[in-house]
């Protein structure tokens, strides 16, 4: 599996492409069309999968959706329209796709042709943020950055349930940490991460 990073000029957000011979994932749209498009090549794009609902992540959804016509996959669609969960008000207008989402609240592992998909439900940063494990590698969107995690004080924020998600996270085993935004870090750099800001907050 070849993962591709890709980041935002505008957003300054990661989408990560993640191809397995002649499949993708996509995995958030903060990045235009175009410049996933060029990664995504000829592949056939499986699905996309969502960190969190963030403007920053879902901001070219409707594009993806539209060009790929695949699934996305969160945790709960009935917060697509929530400005508290899009936090939308930040950025002004921007609309998203309908009829195109898979919850994944309660499901916790999903096979895609040549993907498995590890599913965790880790809010604290968001009540919505997913980690999604793929192979060895841990996609932790806003939740894990390399050397610290995500804000706490935001809309539907909640410092238990990060601690509780940062004390699940630790437990789990993986070589590299690829975050919604900044560079990746290794299990080791993580563990140290979390060790301190579990002590934190
Ligand atoms: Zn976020």
């Amino acid at each position: 599996m070849k993962i591709n990073q890709i980041v935002s000029n505008t957003l300054s957000s990661n989408v990560y492409v993640l191809t397995e011979k002649n499949s993708s994932i996509i995995i958030d749209a903060g990045c235009s069309l175009n410049e996933v498009k060029k990664i995504v090549n000829n592949t056939k794009v499986e699905a996309i999968f969502l960190t969190h609902l963030h403007f920053d992540h879902v901001f070219y959804l409707k594009d993806y959706v539209e060009n790929f016509n695949c699934p996305v996959y969160l945790f709960n669609s009935s917060n697509v329209n929530n400005n508290n969960f899009t936090l939308k008000y930040m950025v002004g207008n921007f609309s998203m796709p309908q009829n195109c989402y898979k919850n994944l609240k309660n499901i916790n592992k999903i096979k895609l042709n040549n993907f498995v998909i590890n599913c965790y439900h880790t809010p604290g940063h968001s009540f919505d943020s997913m980690c999604y494990l793929i192979e060895n590698n841990l996609f932790s969107g806003d939740t894990l950055f390399c050397n610290s995690i995500g804000r706490t004080d935001l809309p539907t924020s909640n410092i238990t349930d990060m601690k509780n998600s940062l004390e699940f996270l630790k437990t789990l085993k993986f070589n590299n940490c690829y975050s919604g935004h900044g560079e990746k870090s290794t299990w080791q750099e993580q563990q140290e991460n979390i060790n301190y800001f579990l002590l934190e907050i």
